[in-house]
């Protein structure tokens, strides 16, 4: 008897424990409403805890099917990546009634040998409908490193997002403008790119897509060459000091620390730059600043933006670099000024920028002050314009007290000189914004 009983509880307890008997049913990521155009391939992921068995998606409305997938997991799979392209001359559901079905069964023998099962309902709408986009008015130039505005109209029943994308793949951000269905976003030709197109690029969340190439007129500008002969005491002193975070060995040279600063350290510093100027606001917009950005006065500069500099050794180029900014020397800790109101986002120590202060005014624009002495203000104030911010200096990679002025839109650095340059401000950010206004006006 005893005996018997124990095969009995063994029994239950394996039946309670056993991974064959385990109760838990497969699960999908499908959730609904899908938004479909039937033509860009629908992913879906089918799971289970221990093992897949039978799967079949289909669409339905009104008694309609259309099978998009069905087969059986092979043995032991747990996870069922499905991509699904809609057959060609199935039927186009038209009503709020479609839905796409999932089911799926596993391999557990919990329920007298029937397995758990999957049946996932969703609602499937279907857009095969672009959005609509029209360029409205943008800058009739744009210079290489340089910077330009357009307002554009994007419009679709379910806009998922409506940016410009430039033909090296980068994306600028737009914000709303004026009237819902109209956008601005400043861009830029980022340094590096030979070329430069540019196209309003909208999305719908069935993945249908319109895209519209924005004319430009494109200004070559040749950046100079610069010659830099690096010298004992500043090796010796400066980038030592910079070289501090660096793996130094007993056999490491001071070419080796220039090249850790010139190269992994200014890699390191211009990733953050990148990274803390990216956002831009979803409020919407109605003008921007039409009084140029000078952040400091009576200053001469010293050093021009997209400078390619080699850096020599005696007779060698040991390294180069682009040199991103403009800089200014004055007196010896100068005042700097905020050029136009705005938000400190950043100031603190960023290897060879020094102590750096970064500002937002809005619309993706940033302007970046490097090489500190002291700052005035700090992270999260508010700043007018023409308030003081900060004192030049010569911390980082500085041969002598400047101040290194950048200027970024959404993460690329651009020509601080247009944004110096009241009149080109004029004819290429508020021409822009008050010809669209006056076209937006005219509308209904
Ligand atoms: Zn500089």
């Amino acid at each position: 008897m005893g005996s018997i009983f124990a095969a009995i509880v063994g029994i239950i307890l394996f039946v309670l424990f056993s991974p064959y008997f385990e109760r838990e049913a497969p699960t999908t990521d499908l959730k609904g409403p899908i938004y479909w155009n039937f033509k860009t391939p629908l992913k879906l992921k089918i799971s289970d805890n221990r093992a897949l068995g039978k799967y079949k998606v289909e669409v339905e409305e009104k008694g309609r099917k259309t099978i998009l997938a069905e087969g059986v997991a092979a043995d032991g799979q747990k996870e069922l990546n499905l991509t699904l392209t809609y057959p060609k001359n199935a039927f186009l559901p038209t009503s709020s009634d479609a839905r796409i079905t999932v089911e799926a069964t596993d391999r557990s023998l919990w329920r007298f040998f029937s397995p758990n099962r999957l049946e996932a309902k969703v609602q499937v709408v279907c857009d095969i409908t672009p959005p609509t986009a029209s360029v409205i008015s943008s800058s009739y130039g744009i210079a290489k490193g340089g910077s330009a505005a357009v307002v554009f109209e994007a419009r679709d029943e379910n806009l998922k997002s409506a940016v410009i994308r430039t033909a090296a793949g980068r994306i600028f951000k737009a914000q709303p403008f004026v009237k819902k269905g109209f956008y601005i976003a400043l861009i830029a030709w980022e340094l590096k790119d030979d070329n430069f197109a540019a196209s309003v690029v909208a999305t719908d969340l069935a993945g249908n897509e319109t895209v519209v190439p924005i004319g430009f007129f494109q200004k070559r500008v040749v950046y100079k060459d610069t010659k830099l002969l690096l010298k004992d005491d500043f090796l010796n002193q400066k980038i030592v000091e910079l070289s501090s975070s660096m793996q130094a060995t007993p056999k490491t040279t001071p070419l080796d620390r220039f090249l850790f600063v010139n190269n992994t350290l200014r890699a390191e510093n211009e990733k953050l730059i990148a990274k803390v100027t990216t956002r831009i606001g979803d409020n919407m917009v109605d003008g921007f600043f039409t009084q140029p950005f000078l952040p400091i006065a009576n200053a001469s500069v010293v050093g021009s933006f997209g400078d390619h500099r080699s850096y020599y050794m005696g007779n060698d180029v040991i390294s180069e670099s682009y040199h991103k900014g403009v800089d200014f020397a004055s007196v010896k800790e100068a005042t700097i000024y905020a050029p136009n109101n705005g938000v400190v986002i950043f100031n603190g120590a960023n290897g060879i920028y020094g102590n750096m202060l970064i500002l937002y005014h809005g619309l993706g624009l940033f302007t970046l002050y490097a090489h500190c002495s002291s700052f005035l203000v700090k992270e999260g104030d508010l700043v007018n314009k023409n308030q003081p911010i900060a004192k030049t200096g010569m911390s980082g990679l500085a041969f002598g007290d400047h101040l290194h002025y950048g200027v970024l839109i959404q993460g690329v650095e651009v020509r601080p000189l247009e944004w110096l340059d009241a009149n080109w401000i004029k004819l290429n950010i508020t021409k822009v914004i008050d010809e669209a206004k006056t076209q937006i006006a005219s509308r209904k």
